[in-house]
């Protein structure tokens, strides 16, 4: 089934499949894969992919499948956004590369003018633009290091933020993204974060048990920057209890500590706002932005406060790719996109549909923990029914089951205990309560056995 035709199926249609999941020409190709492409890069469903668009992705078999992963949260406006395939075509026609620190373009410029537009905080702002998250997040090490002269840097537990040798250190599960690789980073300490499911603690008081560790463990005389996702993505979508942000933010503003917030995930309309500080009150000193920056073109960026990002010396921020001009054009597109407002309405409409139905689902399966999360960033955490003992093995099984009928969820959790929605938000009520059925098909199936 072409792109083309899948534009005009009905708005509210299901997943069409014409072979079982995978199919024969998706295992040929994993077969391949298997004999050409590393062991470490892994695959969570062999289904290979021929087009996308909207909500869909259409496999090399002809299948039509609901994609509710949404590439980890980065095609949010839908694949194959008209707006986003016409700037980056165009630019790609006009010029593909010169180096923005050798030769550059206004492209560049507009892009930071609008992150700084949006970004939280009413304060001059600049940017940096690089290629990747991990990229984002090394280089706002970087510069909070160069601006505050201190070497420390703090991250929280379930923290994820990349697979670079930096970031490697940072992130709270090193099985599987360290095991091996190291020796990691030096100066780089993790610290308890708010998990109100588990810890059943206030803001004030998550926050307190952080400081504490921060002026113990590290002190503040070196601790250069702290750096937190507002909804923590990999590690289960952990919402912090309400007070929790913006008490470690004052903390860190009268110290003279950067706050960065690792917007990576959240941001850009994901969780109905801008940006997912909003939610918490947070205003970050530095905002990192990547998945969903440019509609699936590689691009990141470091947007923060202007005395800040400057600290940094002329050639001391750079590289090859940073800020490529059709991915750039992408960007534009996608914030202007975003600009036009429907957007965050979507995904409040998405929230709302997924947090119903999930809702009534967890009345008929106490494995069925925790449902949480904003807007269009729903999870769900399952555990032992009558406890907080984390269920292992139970979300895997229910994405494996959902994919064989043709819906692509995505699971994560530190202890792999969580399904996670990231839908785009093109997605319909209709496709949503058809996913939360299969969900439910998935748990009857468990509590048979
Ligand atoms: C995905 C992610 C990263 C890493 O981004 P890459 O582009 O994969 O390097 C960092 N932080 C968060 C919160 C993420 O979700």
């Amino acid at each position: 089934m072409s792109a083309a035709t899948i534009r005009r199926v009905e708005p509210d249609a299901g997943p069409a499949l014409l072979t079982e999941i995978p199919g024969p020409k998706s295992r040929e190709l994993h077969a391949r894969r298997a004999a050409a492409v590393a062991r470490g890069v892994n695959c969570l469903v062999p289904v290979y992919i021929d087009s996308a668009i909207g909500p869909w992705v259409i496999d090399v078999d002809g299948n039509r499948l609901l994609d509710l992963g949404s590439g980890i949260g980065v095609t949010t406006i839908g694949h194959g956004n008209d707006r986003v395939i016409e700037a980056a075509s165009a630019q790609l026609r006009r010029f593909t590369h010169t180096l923005f620190t050798v030769t550059p373009y206004e492209g560049y410029i507009r892009l930071a003018e609008l992150l700084a537009a949006k970004t939280p905080g009413d304060f001059v702002k600049k940017t940096f633009l690089v290629n990747s998250g991990a990229e984002a997040v090394e280089n706002a090490v970087k510069i909070a290091r160069r601006h505050t002269g201190r070497r420390a840097v703090a991250a929280l537990d379930h923290a994820f933020h990349g697979r670079t040798s930096l970031t490697m250190a940072m992130n709270h599960s090193t099985v599987p993204y360290g095991v091996g690789f190291g020796p990691f980073a030096p100066d780089v300490y993790r610290v308890p974060n708010s998990y109100p499911y588990r810890d059943g603690l206030s803001g004030a008081e998550a926050a307190a048990r952080t400081i504490a560790y921060l002026e113990k463990r590290i002190g503040v005389d070196d601790l250069a920057a702290i750096i937190a996702e507002p909804i923590q993505g990999e590690g289960g979508f952990l919402v912090p209890a309400p007070g929790y942000l913006p008490a470690l933010q004052a903390w860190a503003n009268e110290r003279g500590v950067v706050v960065i917030a690792d917007e990576i995930q959240t941001g850009l309309a994901r969780t109905g706002t801008w940006f997912g500080s909003e939610h918490f009150g947070l205003v970050p000193d530095l905002v990192l932005t990547a998945k969903a920056l440019a509609g699936g073109l590689p691009l990141a960026g470091i947007t923060g406060r202007a005395e800040i990002m400057d600290a940094a010396d002329p050639g001391g921020l750079g590289g090859t790719f940073g800020g490529n001009p059709v991915a750039v054009a992408a960007g534009i597109a996608v914030l202007e996109e975003l600009g036009t407002g429907h957007y965050f309405a979507e995904a409040d409409r998405i929230g709302q549909t997924l947090r119903r139905g999930l809702d009534e689902l967890a009345l008929r399966y106490p494995e069925i923990g925790e449902i949480r999360g904003h807007g269009a960033m729903q999870a769900i955490e399952l555990s032992e029914p009558g406890s907080r003992i984390p269920l292992t093995g139970l979300a895997a099984e229910i994405a494996g089951y959902a994919a064989k009928r043709g819906v692509l969820l995505i699971t994560a959790g530190s202890d792999g205990n969580v399904i996670r929605f990231l839908p785009t938000l093109v997605t319909t009520d209709a496709q949503l309560e058809f996913a939360i059925e299969l969900i439910g098909e998935a748990l009857a199936l468990h509590a048979d056995r």
